[in-house]
């Protein structure tokens, strides 16, 4: 078996949704139309580890986001304005891993990455390792417009980020029940035989947490991609990372070509282990493909997702091109997504059968 490949993966066939590749054009001033593409985390997501109750709240709130973001767009609004809305929605959420909803550290904390990137211009800003940032987007954003750097990370991010005014938590905010009960889990599960666990902080939790059936627990990083009337695409990611991750470990989201990247007529947000994307320049490499080769977005998300699967690395990303058509590719059961295109309709989707 190859390093990191997980037996479940072996299994799992590449789950593509395939939209029907559609064009945007057609707003009135025959200009491109505006389109909006978002996830929430890709994995094992399964009707099975699924309640009701918890289906119905991630589809209601990856509806709500869609609508948030769109409606930006539709009034004439950036690409740029509308992926940071969206994504701090969703930040703001405890279903998603990412701001409120951000999974635990090996230690017991939340490490949180994010990054923007503006297309037409290839700006770009990120933060990681943050723990006091309630949304790290936004910090993300003010490192691409007021600083000359693209990353910033840990206490000097949070530094910059206080001296901009971005509102600052106490590490506290970030706790959940149903994320630290998926540590727990984790801890137990990765030690090595034998192992004495290192205590942890007092987490305050009973570990009976939403997900209590074991729910899709460390899953849940969001991103976004939109294209605005004046043709601009930009993406955002923001994450929690991996459960039970090293302290410092730092991730694929908050890293520019590998988790997030947007250029004129590609935008791409990227979601599983970061590892594999960060070693395989996932976002920048579906761009490249079409760039290159001349491959439509469909097909290098594809294209690229498959050489991950291959790899063993689970994964799933977002995609725009500059005339609105998506890409909504996943090689795992699962991924949390919606989309709003030409037609303006809002459409959410959890599984592969979706
Ligand atoms: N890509 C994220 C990371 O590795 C995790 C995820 O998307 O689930 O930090």
């Amino acid at each position: 078996m190859k390093p990191g490949l997980q037996p479940a993966y072996l299994a799992i066939a590449l789950l593509a949704t395939l939209l029907p590749a559609c064009s945007a054009a057609g707003s009135d001033e025959g200009s491109p139309g505006v389109a909006l593409v978002i996830h929430g985390g890709a994995g094992t997501i399964t009707r099975e580890i699924m309640t009701p109750d918890l289906e119905r709240q991630y589809r209601d709130k990856l509806s709500e986001a869609l609508a948030t973001g769109h409606a930006i767009l539709r009034e004439g609004g950036s690409a740029l304005d509308a992926v940071e809305a969206t994504v701090r929605l969703l930040e703001d959420s405890p279903l998603f891993n990412a701001g409120k909803g951000a999974v635990f550290s090996a230690e017991g904390k939340n490490e949180l990455d994010a990054s923007i990137m503006d297309g037409s211009t290839l700006a770009a800003g990120a933060v990681a390792g943050v723990t006091r940032i309630k949304n790290p987007i936004t910090a993300a954003r003010a490192v691409m417009e007021r600083t000359p750097h693209v990353l910033l990370a840990g206490s000097g991010a949070e530094a910059f980020a206080a001296a901009e005014g971005l509102e600052i938590v106490d590490p506290s905010y970030f706790f959940t029940e149903r994320r630290w009960k998926a540590l727990l889990q984790a801890r137990e599960r990765e030690a090595p035989p034998g192992a004495d666990l290192e205590p942890l902080p007092d987490g305050g939790g009973s570990g009976s947490g939403q997900g209590g059936r074991g729910g899709p627990g460390g899953l849940g990083t969001v991103g976004a991609v939109a294209l605005d009337r004046e043709g601009r695409i930009a993406a955002a990611t923001s994450t929690g990372g991996l459960t039970n991750k090293k302290h410092g470990r730092i991730g694929d989201s908050p890293i520019v070509g590998a988790g997030t990247y947007a250029e004129a007529g590609c935008g791409v947000s990227g979601t599983g282990k970061g590892e594999f994307f960060i070693r395989y320049a996932v976002a920048y490499d579906i761009c490249a493909r079409m760039r290159y080769q001349g491959l439509p977005i469909r097909e290098a998300a594809e294209r690229v997702i498959g050489i991950l699967k291959d790899a063993g690395g689970a994964a799933g990303v977002i995609a725009l091109d500059g005339q609105g058509r998506p890409a909504l590719v996943f090689n795992t059961e699962g991924m949390y997504r919606g989309w709003i295109l030409a037609d303006g309709v809002p459409q959410v989707a959890i599984y592969g059968d979706d």
